[in-house]
């Protein structure tokens, strides 16, 4: 990988939302809502479907790539939220399939993708885009179970209170985060680079692609690659950085067809158009290596 974007064409970083590891506890909530009870045999099985740490490691190592994964720490249903917030469907959905970071066999995981040169970053969780404090404590415990600091990330759902989560963001020593987007359209929207909101060293990557913004609503999973296949062009052609989202679960063909091919098909396309292809964290450092370049020639 070279160590200098000049080197390329454009860039494409490639980032996963650590949403949800074990498919158990919402198994029974889905059997329900869409009268499926496939979805039981998750639960009785003990079968792991949306633990992709090792298939998402092996697919990009062959690919010669690496990516930023963000982790989430987000509240505990039973102890952090009250009985009231029990009964709303909704917060079944957010916290029923809530995992430890700190469990030992993720913590593993983690160190894992770390030393194999991947990014861990910061999911900040579902309330904490205007909560400093939830902010550090989140950080915080990540950077204790890894070697290295964390130096970004993206909040759950996307949510932002702009600028004032960027302000927390800086405030806890985050360098960029990646929640600036959409999660039912994409495209660049006219923005080819990233976003500097206090005019210094704190980047935002916007989102350019979101997974689920696309496939759901392709007619087929061709037509969904002639999108992507577009973006990289309109990519190219402006020198942009380009941002792409690929939850882990949906890397299991089984019960996602479609989404695993087109992420390796996106990487390698990319590939051959020459852009660079990594995590955001070290597309960060490129970025701001250039920018002190930039400014000593001044
Ligand atoms: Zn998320």
């Amino acid at each position: 990988m070279s160590a200098s974007l000049a080197d390329h064409e454009f860039a494409l970083c490639l980032t996963h939302d650590v949403d949800r590891v074990y498919k158990t506890f919402q198994a029974p909530y889905y059997a329900v809502t869409e009268r499926d009870p496939s979805h039981l045999r998750s639960l009785v099985t003990g079968e792991r479907p949306y633990w992709q740490f090792e298939e998402l490691m092996a697919l990009e190592d062959d690919l010669g790539v690496r990516s930023s994964f963000y982790v989430l720490n987000e509240k505990s249903f039973l102890r952090e939220k009250s009985p009231r917030a029990w009964l709303r469907p909704e917060n079944w959905k957010l916290f029923a399939g809530r995992y430890d970071p700190t469990d030992p066999e993720l913590v593993d995981a983690f160190r894992t993708l770390e030393r194999g040169g991947w990014e861990v970053g910061l999911h900040g969780s579902y309330d904490s885009a205007d909560d400093r404090d939830r902010l550090r404590y989140e950080k915080r415990a990540l950077e204790e179970v890894l070697d290295g600091p964390v130096v970004g990330g993206r909040q759950h759902y996307l949510n932002l209170v702009a600028p004032r989560t960027w302000e927390h963001h800086r405030a806890i020593g985050l360098r960029y985060d990646a929640s600036y987007g959409s999660s039912t359209r994409y495209g660049f929207d006219g923005r080819y680079g990233v976003i500097r909101p206090f005019d210094d060293e704190f980047v935002v990557f916007p989102l350019t692609l979101m997974e689920r913004a696309l496939l759901p609503w392709a007619p087929s999973l061709e037509w969904a690659w002639r999108e992507c296949r577009r973006l990289l062009e309109e990519a190219h052609e402006h020198d942009a950085v380009m941002t792409v989202l690929w939850h882990p679960r949906y890397m299991n063909e089984d019960e996602f067809p479609g989404y695993r091919t087109l992420y390796e098909r996106l990487i390698r396309e990319a590939r051959a158009m020459g852009a660079w292809i990594g995590p955001c964290g070290e597309c960060y450092e490129l970025l701001e290596r250039r920018r002190e370049a930039s400014s000593s020639q001044r």
